[in-house]
């Protein structure tokens, strides 16, 4: 089904499968998958469906990424991570969603359009809409300030169609090796658990605070990028297993001579005769542009050196004499061959971002390939 000679990706669903099974560790409670932004990349409806057995509810940003999870069939509870705006409140009925809630406007909505009977019929066997309340203890992007977050607790509790089945926060700094803002958000957060009747649901942990901060834990978790198989931060708590594999091809293979330049701007110029390898994929693939130069590929399981300025749909690297390479020779850009490996940290890092940026920018045109 695909061109070999277009750069894809293969992903490893058991690998995907297995680090949710291991995340299990760390929760009697519920694991809750964040699968936004097409599933950190890797494909939002097969990772879904791999993972609709392990996990308790699945998480997304937009309402349109959990409209898309409920028409591929995917019945497990979504939850909205971000208060959507009041007119999306038939689709969230329409569909059995969760949304996070942070202010009344949703609320309002939420309830008053439950009175009007047949959609709500259907959301939950007792007619109500369940709600996940965001409080806001210090990342300051989202949420009910904590301190005001029991007043809203309360009245949300007021309105007859509204369940509040869960209430959570999001840390700003759990990937660092200082974890002391992180305790003071949980220090924000922490009276808001004797509110009556107990809220059921109560989550903080995102893969960051899962791995590395015990007291984050509470009866559900959060993360996203550890179920990807990558660590958000420095320590390695739990083995995880890189899912993601990015391959791309030879298409044109040369000689130049001393002098000679390489790609656009001519940037990089050539001190011997040397070979050189043209690859399929670019930036218009999401490959980063900022790893002209300096990033390195796999090729017969060895590293090898990109030459001057990545162009949106191909890039040149340097080969050795003694390669032996063909046109249609794979070439790995992320991933193992042989005994070497380039990791995502390691792309990250020389690209200047973050893995989380790496992955979401992957483009459509790179073919998705599912390991079962
Ligand atoms: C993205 C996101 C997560 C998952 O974070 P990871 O670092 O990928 O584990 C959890 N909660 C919220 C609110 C998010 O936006």
């Amino acid at each position: 089904m695909y061109d070999i000679n277009q750069t894809h990706l293969i992903v490893d669903l058991l690998d995907i499968r297995e680090n949710a099974e291991s995340l299990k560790v760390y929760t009697s409670g519920k694991l809750i998958a964040v699968v936004k932004a097409d599933a950190y990349g890797h494909g939002v409806i097969p990772v879904a469906e791999t993972l609709t057995s392990v996990v308790d509810m699945f998480a997304v940003a937009t309402v349109e990424e959990a409209i898309e999870l409920r028409q591929a069939d995917i019945s497990k509870p979504i939850l909205i991570l971000y208060s959507p705006l009041p007119e999306y409140t038939e689709d969230i009925l329409l569909h059995e969603l969760t949304p996070a809630i942070d202010n009344w406007d949703l609320a309002i909505r939420l309830n008053d359009m439950s009175e009007k009977g047949d959609i709500l019929a259907k959301h939950t066997p007792d007619g109500k809409i369940r709600v996940h309340v965001d409080v806001n203890t210090g990342m300051n992007r989202s949420g009910v300030c904590y301190t005001e977050a029991r007043e809203f607790i309360e009245r949300l509790r007021s309105l007859p169609n509204i369940e509040v089945e869960g209430i959570f926060t999001h840390f700003a700094t759990a990937h660092e090796e200082d974890k002391s803002f992180a305790h003071v958000q949980l220090n924000r957060f922490y009276p808001l658990l004797t509110i009556k009747p107990r809220i059921p649901i109560v989550h903080t942990a995102n893969s960051a605070a899962t791995l590395e901060i015990p007291d984050s834990r509470f009866n559900a978790l959060r993360p996203g990028l550890s179920l990807y198989g990558i660590y958000p931060g420095k320590k390695k708590a739990l083995p995880l297993y890189p899912a993601l594999t990015w391959k791309t091809h030879v298409h044109w293979i040369d000689e130049i001579e001393v002098g000679e330049g390489v790609s656009y701007g001519l940037e990089y110029k050539a001190l011997h005769p040397i070979r050189i390898a043209g690859l399929r994929v670019g930036f218009g693939d999401g490959y980063p542009r900022a790893l002209s130069g300096i990033g390195e590929v796999l090729i017969n399981g060895k590293r090898r050196s990109i030459l001057g300025r990545i162009c949106m749909d191909s890039m040149v690297i340097k080969l050795k004499e003694s390669d032996y390479v063909r046109i249609g020779s794979e070439v790995v850009l992320l991933g193992k061959q042989g005994e070497e490996k380039i990791s995502i940290e390691e792309l990250a890092e020389k690209a200047n971002t973050i893995p989380y940026e790496i992955l979401t920018r992957i483009g459509k045109r790179v073919q998705r390939i599912y390991k079962p």
